[in-house]
């Protein structure tokens, strides 16, 4: 590698690399622009430049990292979601698109009036976040149980100039509030059983708390409905992530928590079960 000079001659050195080890190639192309914050135009552009041996030193490194099978947003420490840049870290998941999704569709389905929207084990923050930058009359807290989360999800409010009330604990326990409105939540949702079928990526780096719950997966959902009976407001919504097998049993978890409410089951863009919303 040291004989390599230019971008595209690093570039192409890293992408087979990467395909000898397993890898997709394209991760290559995902570091060097994130080095720079380039685009990839301004990579097109600079393909013939001279890379800096320093930057040589650090790919080099990172992709011995990346065939380790550690998340490659964990090298950069940070990713896009939603349209804007959050810090992540070892103690947080890394934002998925379908997260993107549940964001989304609480956003069209709710205006900017005033109200109390919670969101449980936010992680780096990513949905609350989202939400209060598009609805700034909203009163949004978050929730985690991981005090290294929440110092990057806290971080990531002064990144954002957002401001966002956080609580350290488990569920809606921190929450004194008798009249959420909105509860929203990508919890954890993987069962002891799928351990085997995760990325190893995943099940490797990705912090454990934010990924496994007892009870087929089940268990945090069920804490979050028995909860929010008594904190949810006459008129308020739930609106969750779910995993793709688990839209039956969620639907009926919440139908009967909540008998006199409408529970939604909602695919993702894959056409897989992922959201539920009670309204
Ligand atoms: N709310 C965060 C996210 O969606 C963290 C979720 C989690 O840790 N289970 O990325």
């Amino acid at each position: 590698m040291d004989k390599l000079v230019t971008y595209f001659e690093v570039l192409k050195w890293a992408s087979s690399f990467l395909e000898n080890n397993g890898k997709e190639s394209y991760i290559a192309e995902y570091l060097i622009l994130e080095y720079h914050e380039w685009c990839k135009t301004d990579l097109l552009l600079n393909l013939k430049a001279e890379m800096p041996v320093s930057e040589k030193h650090r790919l080099k490194k990172d992709l011995e990292k990346v065939v380790t099978n550690y998340p490659p947003q964990y090298l950069i420490g940070s990713c896009e979601f939603y349209g804007e840049r959050f810090l992540v870290s070892e103690a947080t998941l890394i934002p998925r698109p379908e997260t993107e999704e549940l964001v989304d569709l609480c956003l069209r389905e709710n205006t900017n009036k005033p109200q109390i929207v919670v969101d449980i084990g936010t992680g780096s923050g990513v949905i609350a976040l989202s939400l209060k930058k598009h609805r700034q009359n909203w009163q949004v807290r978050a929730v985690d149980l991981s005090l290294d989360a929440l110092e990057i999800a806290k971080k990531n409010a002064v990144k954002l100039e957002e401001e966002i009330h956080f609580f350290y604990g488990s569920t809606l326990e921190p929450i004194d509030e008798e009249q959420i409105d909105i509860i929203i939540s990508n919890p954890p949702y993987i069962s002891d059983k799928e351990w085997d079928v995760m990325d190893e990526s995943v099940r490797n780096f990705e912090p454990k708390l934010a990924l496994f719950a007892d009870n087929d997966g089940l268990a945090i959902y069920e804490k979050i409905a028995k909860e929010a009976v008594f904190k949810l407001s006459k008129t308020g919504k739930i609106y969750l992530e779910i995993g793709y097998k688990q839209g039956d049993a969620i639907q009926q978890m919440y139908q009967h928590y909540f008998p006199n409410k409408k529970v939604r089951l909602v695919k993702d863009i894959a056409g897989q079960d992922r959201i539920i919303i009670v309204s």
